[in-house]
């Protein structure tokens, strides 16, 4: 195994809209700090450092279900999961959260360099919107019929039902899960990490450089680089999150 002078660890981020379980304990959370221990038993400096992922369009969802305001959301669920990593001795040396000032400023500085470097694609985009909560809709919040099983609950990226991969475009009656209004489009610029433009290095560097990665971790990579990267987007229409950093882009986060 690699030796390194110093190492931090960290964790996948919980995310604030409701509790940690045994789960997440058993297969992240205990595993990491057993390992921080072990190294700190053999001498090596060692900081172990995570926090809860407070963003998103799931918690803004639950706000609104719950009446209250996404930051109420976020606040009772950080002390929450704070508390039982606390209560099962987890020791964490930092424990933060992504709505803290210096992961607003961190985050907008990684965009602001990598704007002002040229390396994003702007791309205007007719997307989904709902008229009625006044809200652009992520995949997941468009429901309507299964053109494959008929299923009446199906969800613009997936049946649950059949299985079957779906566009919103393909759904029958397409709706907003939010309101349960109907659908318009709407034209929206948005900011596009072309990753295709790195697939070669990307590819040597993990799948010659890094054949130690856990098999699942690099089996799905090994599956996207096969697959031919494409532009990711980095931003999206939403009022809870990290503005984007740059005139003209009222209304959208990182
Ligand atoms: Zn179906």
């Amino acid at each position: 195994m690699k030796e390194f002078k110093r190492t931090l660890v960290t964790c996948a981020l919980p995310y604030a809209n409701g509790p940690v379980h045994i789960g997440h304990l058993a297969g992240v959370y205990v595993p990491a700090d057993i390992y921080v221990r072990y190294l700190r038993m053999r001498g090596k400096e060692t900081l172990f450092v995570c926090g809860s992922d407070e963003h998103g369009v799931p918690i803004t969802i639950k706000a609104r279900k719950e009446g209250c305001s996404p930051q109420d959301i976020v606040d009772k669920y950080h002390g929450i999961i704070k508390k039982s990593f606390k209560d099962f001795g987890i020791d964490f040396d930092i424990y933060s959260r992504t709505s803290s000032k210096i992961h607003h400023q961190t985050a907008s500085e990684f965009f602001k360099k990598l704007y002002d470097e040229g390396k994003f694609i702007e791309k205007e985009s007719l997307q989904y919107f709902d008229e009625q909560a006044n809200t652009f809709l992520a995949d997941r919040y468009i429901v309507g019929t299964c053109p494959k099983c008929g299923n009446e609950g199906a969800y613009g990226d997936q049946c649950e039902k059949c299985g079957s991969t779906l566009s919103p475009e393909e759904l029958i009656n397409p709706h907003s899960a939010i309101s349960g209004g109907a659908l318009v489009k709407k034209a929206t610029k948005h900011w596009y990490l072309p990753l295709d433009q790195y697939e070669g290095w990307l590819k040597e560097w993990i799948l010659e450089g890094h054949k130690e990665w856990k098999t699942n971790v690099y089996g799905q990579c090994k599956s996207w680089l096969d697959g031919g990267l494409l532009p990711r987007a980095v931003s999206r229409d939403l009022d809870w999150g990290v503005p984007v950093p740059v005139e003209g882009a009222e209304g959208k986060v990182l």
